[in-house]
């Protein structure tokens, strides 16, 4: 049953199984998960800090398979464009679309299935306020409603200070709605380099909805981490450049800041933590949803069978190498981003290099892909890494 507190009301949750701290992404993934199981589930109990659910992000991945999220998708696209030497360069992925899934009705979908469940509850408005204890064979974990008491504790709150990232992805996006048809609806562009920033790599990615409806957002990957204001500016040159002599409304904006490889592994706590910064994010491309997922499944999976709950599993020394690799070369030589990133999809099959990409990639894919990139930036960067330890990318 999904509640809402008002501060100084006492959430009444009964001897807990497993504690969720936080119910955004990973948290909500995780229990509607376990509210499937129905009587057989662990009791389980969400506590997030926000006071209602809105739209406020706007996930987009591959999609190799059918999944269960699928009469969400608000958009999906058979192929995408990518800027390469001035032009605009268009791939097929109409064998793994690229799709869009709004995050409130995720948020619903999972939130409907807690409701159904008699195993599974959340509570809105209730913060977390220090971390867990262990108290004998449980874990106290104090909240601004009082102290909750599990068996399991996963906890997917974001650190209090950022840590320490090799690159940062900040972006901000507007929902924009023109009264001319503006936008080539059949197709994604995944990196648009029309405007470079000294910033770091640069550009636009532009999801159409419709002709006349896209989500236009400017993405930053660099050193610093970007404030929305930071972004305004180019976002709204983005716009006039591709919503000329037309009017214009906007519906929606959101901004984001993912981690790129962390620069030095947090210290393990003894309970389990997920999300977007604990293995959430694939280092290299900073996308999370799908890698949430998976972990949710696993977690899920572990916690119905008995046993208790699981972190994000690690990825492969071949793709934690290449990934490290790959951001060293974007921090220490921004510039040949956007010839890096564009060559990646030009000169590797695009099957492969989506597959590496969305974490299902064989040697073969990670190989290609590495087939594609000149030698020179990464055989730099290997060298560097050799020579110096610090700035090591962990994942
Ligand atoms: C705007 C945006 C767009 C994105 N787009 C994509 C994309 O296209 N593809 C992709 O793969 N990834 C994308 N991501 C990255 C990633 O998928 C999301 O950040 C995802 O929401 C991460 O899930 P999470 O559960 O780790 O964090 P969140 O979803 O942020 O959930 C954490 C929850 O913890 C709660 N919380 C925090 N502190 C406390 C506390 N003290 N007590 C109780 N609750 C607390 C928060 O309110 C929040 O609900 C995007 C991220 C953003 C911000």
């Amino acid at each position: 049953m999904a509640r809402t507190h008002r501060s100084g009301e006492r959430p009444l949750v009964p001897d807990l199984d497993v504690l969720v701290l936080g119910g955004g992404c990973a948290g909500l993934a995780l229990a509607l998960r376990l509210a499937d199981a129905g009587g057989g589930a662990p009791r389980t109990h969400v506590v997030e800090a926000r006071a209602r659910y809105e739209d406020d992000r706007t996930w987009c991945f591959w999609s190799a398979a059918p999944h269960r999220f699928e009469g969400l998708i608000a958009a999906s696209w058979n192929a995408f464009g990518v800027g390469h030497e001035g032009q605009l360069e268009r791939y097929d992925c109409s064998a793994t679309p690229y799709q869009m899934l709004p995050s409130l009705p995720y948020y619903e979908y999972a939130l409907a299935r807690i409701e159904q469940s008699d195993r599974v509850t959340l509570d809105l408005q209730v913060r977390v306020e220090g971390d867990p204890v262990r108290e004998g064979d449980r874990w106290a974990v104090p909240t601004d409603h009082g102290v909750l008491r599990a068996r399991h504790v996963v906890d997917t709150r974001p650190p209090a200070a950022l840590p320490q990232a090799v690159l940062w992805q900040s972006f901000l996006g507007r929902v924009v709605r023109t009264a001319e048809p503006r936008f080539d609806a059949e197709a994604a562009t995944l990196m648009d380099f029309t405007a470079p920033s000294s910033r770091g790599v640069q550009f636009t990615y532009v999801l159409p909805i419709s002709d006349r409806e896209a989500l236009v957002e400017t993405t930053v990957f660099g050193a610093q981490a970007l404030g929305e204001a930071d972004l305004t500016q180019d976002l709204d040159a983005a716009l006039e450049r591709l919503t000329p002599e037309t009017s214009r409304s906007i519906t929606r904006s959101e901004y984001g800041l993912l981690p790129m490889g962390l620069t030095a592994r947090p210290t393990p706590k003894p309970w389990v933590q997920a999300g977007l910064f604990h293995g959430g994010a694939r280092p290299s491309t900073g996308y999370a949803f799908q890698r949430i997922q998976t972990w949710a499944e696993a977690c899920a999976e572990a916690l119905l069978d008995g046993a208790p709950p699981l972190p994000a599993a690690r990825d492969t020394a071949l793709r934690r190498s290449m990934d490290a690799v790959f951001l060293r070369v974007l921090r220490s030589e921004p510039e040949r981003g956007p010839a890096l990133l564009s060559r990646l999809f030009f000169a590797a099959p695009t099957d492969r290099v989506i597959r590496f990409l969305s974490d299902v990639g064989s040697t073969a894919d990670a190989l290609a892909v590495v087939r594609s990139l000149p030698p020179g930036p990464f055989l730099r960067a290997v060298g560097a890494a050799l020579l110096q330890t610090p700035q090591r990318e962990v994942g």
